[in-house]
């Protein structure tokens, strides 16, 4: 039988600040049978949409990412915090409740035409995501599709994503 892997997330209120209710994903990475459930429930997903690559922002996207990647067969590429890669790359900012964060990509991360499936661990406003996008599709890159563990409905990050097209979408649990 599958696992409820609402069992695996810890909410917390009042992080990081007074009033955000967290939910952490730590002890569903922590736990094997659920975390393989989680990245296969992604990987039956991703599959048919036949990505080249997969692609997640720093940093619970890559614990995520990497295991499905390695798992098809496929290649991994990160989108780093501003300042962490060596080499020349594309950048996109996006608004944080104060200030903006930005997020790169190495230019030869990915050549154009490659279909990429795009992962997070919780989907909230968007704006991580869709500046992921954002550096995927200034490098050529199709985005084939997105996968999160967790979607916070209230915050209608989806309607974010799907602005200009339709996107296919999993979240494997909602709040
Ligand atoms: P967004 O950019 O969609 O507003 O926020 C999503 C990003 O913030 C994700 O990269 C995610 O890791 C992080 N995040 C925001 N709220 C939470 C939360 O409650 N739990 C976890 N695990 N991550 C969160």
């Amino acid at each position: 039988m599958d696992i409820d892997l609402h069992d695996y997330i810890a909410t917390t209120p009042d992080f990081p600040k007074k009033g955000i209710m967290f939910r952490d994903i730590n002890p569903l990475i922590g736990n094997g049978p659920a975390y393989k459930q989680a990245i296969d429930q992604l990987i039956n997903f991703a599959s048919p949409l036949k990505p080249d690559i997969i692609s997640g922002p720093e940093a619970r996207g890559f614990v995520i990412g990497s295991p499905m990647a390695y798992e098809m067969g496929i290649g991994f590429v990160p989108a780093r915090k501003y300042g962490k890669l060596p080499r020349k790359a594309v950048s996109s900012s996006y608004g944080l409740e104060y200030g903006h964060s930005e997020l790169q990509m190495h230019v030869d991360a990915i050549k154009p035409g490659q279909r990429v499936f795009v992962v997070d661990d919780l989907l909230a406003t968007g704006g991580t995501i869709t500046a992921t996008i954002d550096l995927i599709r200034q490098l050529g890159g199709i985005v084939v599709g997105c996968g999160f563990f967790i979607e916070l409905e209230d915050l209608h990050g989806r309607e974010k994503i799907m602005e200009t097209e339709n996107i296919p979408f999993i979240a494997l649990l909602e709040y």
